[in-house]
């Protein structure tokens, strides 16, 4: 696999030896699931040598088992958001921004969170999507274990291939708990990622860009 191939792939559910897709996807988060899921997460905390005497710990196993299928929902929807794009009617030219979005996601080498802002806009072409589906792609993206250039290569390439706009460009803003909590613990720094694409290579425009993000 090639290296900007594995920036802009999304990862889905790997089908598991002895069940067929359908049967692995049908299975995925089903109660049987999650029941396998928690036995994993308790011989873990077993490992850890935790005290299951501890009531707080009692159903720790089920809760955890249940909240990794939450945060990695994306991949069971697959590797790809279904968006529906519209013709650019009104030959809108200028640019559409959507700032400040919200978004959780885990990082892929740790497993514990990253989250913070991103900051998504494109110059339609002869397409346009709705305003609301750009928070909608971001989820997607974020929704499974992830790296945050990985995440921010994968919205501007999903912009890129679906709306074939004259430029897009994603910036990422984000705190990681991988590096706060351990290791260099550098509590409060954020890492800002940027990919651009088409007329946002040129200057003026990516000032726009900032401009529109530095406006309270
Ligand atoms: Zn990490």
């Amino acid at each position: 696999m090639s290296n900007e191939r594995s920036m802009t792939r999304a990862a889905e559910i790997v089908v598991p030896q002895g069940m067929d897709e359908q049967a692995a996807r049908d299975d995925y988060g089903s109660p049987a699931h999650v029941q396998r899921l928690a036995e994993h997460v308790r011989a873990l905390l077993e490992e850890l040598r935790l005290d299951f005497g501890d009531p707080n710990l009692r159903d720790t196993d089920q809760r955890v088992a249940k909240m990794y299928l939450e945060m990695f929902h994306g991949l069971r929807e697959g590797a790809r958001p279904r968006i529906t794009t519209f013709p650019n009617e009104e030959n809108y030219r200028a640019m559409v921004m959507e700032r400040d979005i919200p978004f959780y996601s885990m990082c892929s080498h740790h497993l514990v969170p990253f989250y913070g802002h991103a900051h998504i806009a494109y110059v339609p072409g002869d397409r346009i999507v709705g305003l609301s589906k750009l928070p909608r792609i971001l989820e997607f993206y974020a929704k499974r274990p992830q790296l945050q250039e990985r995440l921010t290569e994968q919205v501007v390439t999903f912009l890129e291939e679906e709306l074939e706009p004259l430029g897009a460009m994603v910036v990422i803003q984000a705190r990681h708990l991988c590096v706060e909590m351990r290791g260099v613990k550098k509590a409060g720094a954020q890492t800002v990622t940027s990919a651009i694409r088409g007329i946002f290579h040129e200057r003026p425009i990516r000032e726009e860009f900032l401009d529109l993000l530095r406006k309270a």
